[in-house]
C-alpha cells in the first residue's frame, strides 16, 4: 500500500502532452505466439507468419521450421512448459489448472509445470492445483528456472517444438536446436491438451458448457 501510494504521486500532470498516444482495445488482442527466434515476433496464433524482412528473418523461419504464409496454429507440439519466474503466479497456475481439471493431455507431449516461488508452491499445493496437473499427465515441480534455461537437464530434444511460457525464445535456449514458442499459460494449457498449438478460448468455452 505504501508503495502504492508513492507511485500515484507519479502521475502526469494535468494537461500533459506526449509525443505519441496509442490506444490499444484489449479486447481485440488475440491469443499469440512467437514465429522466430526473440521475443518480438509475436503473431496472434491464428495469423499468418509473415515473409521474412531480412537475413535475420530468414535464419529465423529456417530455425524454427516455420513457413511464412502459413499460421503456427496446429503446429504439433512436444513440450508445454508452464511457469519458472515468468507466468508462475498462482493466477497463472489457476489458468491452467482450470483448463486441465477433469482433461488429460496429449498422447506424446510432455509438460512441465514449475511455480515461480516456494510460497507459490504451497499456495498451489494447499489449493490442490498440483493434483489437478499431475492427473492430467503433467510433471509438477519445484520452483526453479527449469526449461526456461535447459537447467539441471530440463530440456527438449533438437527439433522438438516447445510452447513455453518462459519469456525467452532464443535459439537453443532449451536445448540445442529445440524451438520454443512464447506463449500465454492458457495458450500452453490448450496446447498440451490439443498436441498441437491451439487456441485457448475454444477449452475455455468446453469448459463453460461442460460446468453448465
Ligand atoms: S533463467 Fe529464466 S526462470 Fe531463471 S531467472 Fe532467468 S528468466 Fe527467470
Amino acid at each position: 500500500e505504501a508503495a502504492l501510494a508513492r507511485w500515484r504521486t507519479l502521475a502526469s500532470d494535468p494537461g500533459a502532452r506526449y509525443d505519441r498516444e496509442l490506444h490499444i482495445d484489449a479486447g481485440a488482442v488475440r491469443p499469440s505466439v512467437t514465429w522466430g527466434t526473440h521475443p518480438g515476433t509475436a503473431i496472434a496464433l491464428d495469423a499468418a507468419v509473415p515473409a521474412p524482412r531480412d537475413a535475420l528473418d530468414q535464419r529465423a523461419l529456417d530455425y524454427m521450421q516455420a513457413r511464412a504464409g502459413q499460421p503456427l496454429r496446429g503446429s504439433k507440439v512436444d513440450v508445454v512448459f508452464v511457469g519458472s519466474c515468468t507466468n508462475g503466479r498462482l493466477s497463472d497456475l489457476r489458468e491452467v489448472a482450470g483448463l486441465l481439471r477433469g482433461r488429460h493431455i496429449a498422447h506424446g507431449v510432455r509438460m512441465l509445470v514449475v511455480p515461480g516461488s516456494e510460497s507459490v508452491r504451497r499456495a498451489a499445493e494447499a489449493e490442490g492445483l498440483d493434483r489437478v496437473f499431475t492427473a492430467a499427465g503433467a510433471q509438477w515441480r519445484l520452483p526453479g528456472c527449469s526449461m526456461c534455461i535447459a537447467m539441471n537437464g530440463d530440456m527438449a530434444a533438437p527439433g522438438e517444438l516447445v510452447v513455453t511460457t518462459s519469456n525467452r525464445n532464443f535459439e537453443g535456449r532449451q536445448g540445442q536446436g529445440v524451438r520454443s514458442v512464447l506463449a500465454s499459460p492458457a495458450t500452453a494449457a490448450a496446447s498440451a491438451l490439443a498436441g498441437a498449438i491451439a487456441d485457448p478460448r475454444d477449452w475455455l468455452a468446453a469448459s463453460t458448457e461442460q460446468a453448465a
